[in-house]
């Protein structure tokens, strides 16, 4: 099923390819600290896929902190952190704020938490790429 979702502005707008097959959603708190920060929750099924539109790339701002292997895009218009991704091997994988959601239903939401701090950089690499979306297309719209 299709799910959009955007930043508050408009500026990073997203659609996710969510299986059929898995109604729930499920809904990660991430407890490293910039997402305690921002309150950031995150999704990913490795079988979605996700489609981003950018409309001004001047007005996103790539954040990395840590181990520098994941990339929080940041819209600098309006502060809100839509997606992130993980180069592997090559490989670009991605996931999905439940807050910059559409439409859904809150109770699709299987909320959880997470933390990772601490796992080494190899296993943290080799679990994004069990889990993250692996389907990631990032695209610019001509204004
Ligand atoms: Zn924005």
């Amino acid at each position: 099923m299709r799910i959009d979702g955007k930043c508050h502005c408009g500026n990073i707008a997203f659609t996710l390819d969510w299986p059929d097959a898995q109604p729930e959603i499920p809904a990660r708190a991430c407890g490293c600290s910039f997402c305690v920060k921002h309150g950031g929750v995150w999704t990913s099924n490795p079988n979605a896929g996700l489609s981003v539109i950018v409309r001004d790339p001047a007005l996103v701002s790539p954040y990395a902190f840590g181990t520098q292997t994941a990339t929080f895009h940041v819209c600098a218009r309006c502060g809100a952190v839509p997606f992130v991704t993980s180069e592997i091997d090559n490989h670009r994988y991605a996931v999905v704020n439940v807050n910059a959601l559409e439409g859904v239903d809150p109770s699709r939401l299987l909320r959880g938490s997470g933390d990772f701090d601490g796992e080494e950089t190899s296993s943290r690499l080799a679990r994004r790429a069990r889990n993250w979306i692996a389907d990631v297309r990032v695209g610019e719209i001509a204004v």
